[in-house]
């Protein structure tokens, strides 16, 4: 008699192991004050376990019941090479984690200018692109975003990057909008400020930071550029294709020995091995800027809907 095999139950596990724990304990003291994104900087510490390495793989368990049909052995693993049995399928893309930052918020509204009567702050400005720019991200499959803020309060900037860390963001982007830097000049444009060092820790989020952070940077600037608004004619990023990086001015150090970075912000991410940009979409002291660019949610939401194209282009 021919022997069969009668299966009760096939059970296909595909499990991956998640990574280990992530000790990016990162002491910072800083006497730096020099600007609005320029603060006392507190600790960067206890980045939590992260689970982000478990994909949907380790979830794939597939059950597939038998019912009155015998099945052979041989049937089975067919089955499961072909893709008949949907173990595959289930797997997903791996999820990416991007925190977006609206600058300032509460106490802090950035910088300020009277258009038609009414005082624009730059902390409703920046809100508004942040969380349209949520928006469009989120319409990519496996693109996750948090804000930093979810209303109309201040955050301190070390506590921003350290939200994003704990919360295992791969990506942060702080949304700003620009004044003009001196009075002789009326400037205009956009710019994205990164990191100046290369200083890569051991358990950054991707295998360069600094080209992680220039790759976006530029692809930001692009997309603006599309939409009409100009590289800054400020802090001479008409000559660096409107990327700024500026170093620390009290020769503060990474532990590579490379220069720390001005701003807070791109300090505390590049010590937490977050690519982390700031982008100053426009100039809401230029009157041109702000009614063609910054006057209506509909303009802001456009230059949301350049930077998640552009943010999405430079991961991928
Ligand atoms: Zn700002």
């Amino acid at each position: 008699m021919k022997k069969k095999l009668f299966f009760c139950m096939v059970m296909v596990t595909i499990c991956m192991c998640a990574c280990g724990k992530k000790n990016a304990a990162t002491d910072m003291e800083s006497s730096h004050d020099e600007t609005h994104l320029y603060e006392s900087q507190t600790d960067i510490s206890t980045v939590e376990e992260t689970t982000q390495e478990e994909t949907a793989l380790e979830e794939v368990a597939e059950e597939t019941e038998c019912t009155e049909e015998e099945t052979t052995l041989e049937n089975a693993v067919e089955a499961v090479a072909e893709g008949n049995i949907d173990a595959t399928e289930e797997v997903k893309p791996k999820q990416v984690v991007i925190c977006i930052d609206p600058g300032h918020g509460g106490d802090s509204e950035g910088t300020k200018q009277e258009y038609d009567g009414i005082l624009v702050m730059e902390k409703n400005l920046n809100y508004r692109i942040a969380t349209s720019l949520k928006w469009y991200l989120e319409q990519n499959e496996g693109v996750k975003v948090i804000l930093t803020r979810n209303g109309d309060y201040d955050l301190s900037l070390s506590n921003r990057i350290k939200y994003a860390v704990d919360n295992n963001a791969d990506y942060f982007v702080s949304v700003h909008v620009n004044s003009r830097s001196t009075d002789e000049v009326d400037s205009h444009g956009c710019m994205v400020l990164m990191s100046c060092s290369r200083y890569q820790p051991s358990n950054a989020k991707v295998a360069s930071v600094y080209d992680s952070e220039m790759r976006m940077a530029k692809s930001i600037i692009s997309k603006l550029n599309v939409l009409g608004l100009p590289i800054a004619n400020d802090w001479n990023t008409e000559n660096t294709g409107g990327i700024l990086q500026r170093v620390t001015t009290v020769g503060e150090t990474y532990p590579d020995g490379s220069l720390a970075d001005y701003y807070t912000l791109l300090y505390c991410g590049t010590k937490a091995g977050l690519p982390s940009i700031i982008v100053e979409h426009a100039f809401l002291s230029n009157k041109g800027d702000y009614r063609n660019f910054l006057s209506t949610n509909e303009k802001l939401d456009a230059l949301a809907k350049a930077d998640a194209e552009a943010i999405i282009e430079s991961i991928r």
